[in-house]
C-alpha cells in the first residue's frame, strides 16, 4: 500500500537527521510549527469503571492530562484554551496552534455531544488543525462522519493509542481490544481523509525485539500520518507498578532503548513523521526506569549512534511481501 503524497516523501530524503522529526513536518505542511494546545474535554475513559478501577496496567488515574489542564479554575474548556494560548506563546513564543484533545478518550460521548464540544473548541480560537486522542474501539461510524465533517474546516488528526501489534501483550496490559480494532479504525479514518497518527510502547512486559520488528513493519504498511513512539514508564500507582514489584520484568535504560528504537526507526518509511522518541513522566511518579540522559541528550545520544551505525529511519524498510 502507498504511504502518502509523494512531495512529503522527497522532502523528507533532503532531511539531515537521520529521521524524519514532526516538527519539520509541521513548517514543510502548514508553514509553522503549529504548538499543540492540550484540552480535556472531561469525557473520561471507557475503559475505566466509575471511581477510576480498571483501565489499562500502564495508565495512571489521571489519563496522562497535560498538567495545565489540571489546575483549579481550569474547568472550562473555554478557560482551558486562554490558558494553554497563553502559555505556549509564553514558554514557545508560538504563533500558530493545534487544538489537542488529549486526555483520557476523546470521543467517548454520543455524537451530538461530541459535536457540541468540537464546536466549543473551534469557535474558542482560529486554529489550524485538531487533533483528537482516543481508543481504536471507540470510533462508531457517526464519530467517523462528524470528523470527516470537520476536515472541511480544518486539518484533523486522530491519535490513535496502538501500543502493540501483538494480542497476547494487548491482553496482558488490560487494552480490552485487539491489534484488528487498531487496524480497522487505521483504514477507515484514512478512507475518510483524516490523518492517523499510532501511539506506540516500546518495552511491555514480554515483548522482545522481535515484537518491536513485526510492529514497525505491520505500521510501516498502513496509512499512517505520524507515529508516536514512547519507552515503557512503570508509573506509581498503576496495575503495572504492582505487577513489576511482583515479577520484576526487563525495563530499558536510555542506551538499551536507543539499541531498541534506532532499530524500529529503521524499520518504519522514511517521509513518516516521529512525534515523539522517548516519554516524559514526572521523577515523583515514575518508578522505573531511571534514566541519567535528560531528554535532549538522548536525543543526541540516538542523533549520533544512528549516523555512527549508518541506520536512518526506512533503510531496514521490510518489503510489502514480508508485512502482509
Ligand atoms: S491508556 Fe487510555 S484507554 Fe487506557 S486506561 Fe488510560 S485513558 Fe483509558
Amino acid at each position: 500500500m502507498q504511504h502518502e503524497p509523494t512531495p512529503r516523501r522527497r522532502r523528507a530524503e533532503r532531511a539531515p537527521l537521520p529521521f524524519y522529526p514532526y516538527k519539520q513536518f509541521l513548517i514543510e505542511t502548514y508553514g509553522a510549527p503549529l504548538q499543540r494546545v492540550p484540552i480535556d474535554l472531561g469525557l473520561g475513559c471507557p475503559h475505566r469503571r466509575p471511581g477510576g478501577a480498571g483501565g489499562c496496567t500502564f495508565c495512571p488515574a489521571d489519563g496522562a492530562r497535560a498538567k495545565h489542564t489540571q489546575e483549579p479554575g481550569g474547568d472550562s474548556l473555554e478557560e482551558q484554551i486562554r490558558r494553554g494560548l497563553a502559555f505556549a506563546r509564553r514558554r514557545y513564543r508560538a504563533a500558530r496552534f493545534m487544538a489537542y484533545l488529549q486526555a483520557y478518550t476523546a470521543t467517548f460521548a454520543p455524537p451530538a455531544r461530541q459535536r457540541a464540544l468540537f464546536e466549543r473548541v473551534l469557535a474558542a480560537y482560529p486554529f489550524d488543525a485538531l487533533s483528537i486522542a482516543t481508543r481504536p474501539d471507540c470510533l462508531p461510524p457517526a464519530t467517523l462522519d462528524l470528523l470527516a465533517g470537520l476536515r472541511n474546516r480544518l486539518d484533523v488528526w486522530v491519535e490513535l493509542g496502538v501500543q502493540t501489534v501483538h494480542d497476547p501483550t494487548l491482553a496482558r496490559v488490560n487494552r480490552g481490544h485487539d491489534w484488528a480494532a487498531s487496524r480497522r479504525a487505521i483504514l477507515a479514518l484514512h478512507d475518510r481523509g483524516l490523518r492517523v497518527a499510532a501511539h506506540v510502547i516500546l518495552g511491555l512486559p514480554g515483548e522482545t525485539a522481535a515484537h518491536f520488528a513485526r510492529t514497525a513493519d505491520t505500521l510501516a504498511a498502513l496509512p499512517l500520518s505520524g507515529i508516536k513512539i514512547h519507552n515503557l514508564h512503570v508509573v506509581r500507582d498503576t496495575a503495572l507498578e504492582r505487577e513489576f514489584r511482583a515479577t520484576p520484568f526487563p525495563v530499558y535504560d536510555a542506551y538499551a532503548y536507543a539499541d531498541i528504537l534506532i532499530e524500529f526507526l529503521a524499520r518504519l518509511p522514511p517521509d513518516l513523521p516521529i512525534m515523539r522518541l522517548n516519554t516524559d513522566t514526572p521523577a515523583a511518579e515514575l518508578v522505573a526506569p531511571r534514566w541519567t540522559l535528560a531528554k535532549g541528550q538522548f536525543r543526541q545520544y540516538l542523533i549520533a549512534e544512528m549516523n555512527r551505525r549508518g541506520r536512518r529511519q526506512g533503510s531496514l524498510l521490510a518489503s510489502p511481501a514480508n508485512t502482509a
